[in-house]
């Protein structure tokens, strides 16, 4: 299927690897030219160079932290006019509810959402004048079924979906959509940082946290960064113009509810 989106101008954060890089990938494929943005720059640079390399847009790369005020300056002074933003951060570290103290949750809400809140209204302003634009924030399935260990992730990231779903009803006039993606257990380095501290904790092997978790699931596997970035190009093509402030699951079923 042709996106409609070749020469359209995309930023994604934290994405030099995992989803984000997921996402980036499937829209260099679609011929939008790229912003990457992480914290490493060395890992971030050979991203960049090697999606340039094989989808033939322009990427530029731009280390930073994008939890700090700083690095949203830096990197939305580089990204210049976006057509399409795509938000994203590491999670928080896992716990117990009484673990948690004020500042944890504030490093928490900076990263989960009011970093994307920041950058949604730097960007929107240049969609709507053009009357185009996209954005997908990339969340948690927490939002929709919390993750007891994850609860400085289930509290932000509900605090960005309740900005979001009236932010985008009030954009979406101008022919500009927000939409969350709600990833459920996908292959990735944080995913295996999760599953270590599974089997640290349960005297397993990393290979049988796995294979416990994916058990549970009823797809009976991980999720891939392929499969999620070909979902975040679709919401950012031509379209989905229709699909406005809606949270969409990718999680092979592991929420159990009809609807
Ligand atoms: P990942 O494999 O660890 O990748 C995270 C990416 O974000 C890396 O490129 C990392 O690069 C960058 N990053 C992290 N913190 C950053 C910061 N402060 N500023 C700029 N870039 C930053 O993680 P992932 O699995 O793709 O997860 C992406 C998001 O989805 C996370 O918020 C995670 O909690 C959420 N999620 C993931 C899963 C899953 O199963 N994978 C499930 C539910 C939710 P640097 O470290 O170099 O900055």
């Amino acid at each position: 299927m042709d996106l409609g989106i070749t020469g359209k101008r995309a930023l994604i954060t934290g994405a030099s690897k995992g989803l984000g890089r997921g996402c980036a990938e499937a829209l260099a494929a679609a011929g939008v030219d790229l912003v990457l943005n992480a914290r490493g720059a060395e890992a971030l640079k050979a991203t960049a160079s090697d999606i340039a390399a094989r989808h033939g847009v322009t990427v530029t790369p731009v280390a930073a932290d994008i939890t700090t005020a700083e690095g949203q300056e830096t990197v939305l002074q580089a990204a210049g006019a976006l057509d399409i933003l795509v938000t994203n951060a590491g999670g928080p570290p896992p716990g117990l509810w009484s673990d948690w103290g004020r500042e944890d949750f504030i490093r928490a809400l900076d990263a989960n959402m009011l970093t994307p809140v920041a950058l949604m209204k730097a960007s929107l302003p240049g969609m709507i004048d053009r009357g185009w634009g996209r954005v997908v924030n990339i969340t948690s399935q927490s939002v929709k079924s919390p993750i007891a260990q994850l609860g400085l992730s289930n509290a932000a990231r509900a605090g960005l979906t309740g900005y979001v779903a009236g932010t985008a009803r009030q954009v979406a006039p101008h022919g500009v959509t927000i939409n969350n993606l709600l990833p459920g257990i996908h292959a990735t380095d944080r995913a295996d940082a999760l599953d270590g501290g599974v089997a640290k904790a349960q005297g397993i092997t990393l290979d049988e946290a796995r294979a416990r978790r994916a058990a549970t699931v009823p797809a009976r596997r991980y999720g891939t960064a392929a499969e999620f970035g070909a979902m975040c190009a679709f919401l950012c093509s031509v379209h989905a113009g229709y699909i406005v402030g809606q949270n969409i699951l990718l999680d092979g079923g592991a929420f159990n509810a009809t609807l």
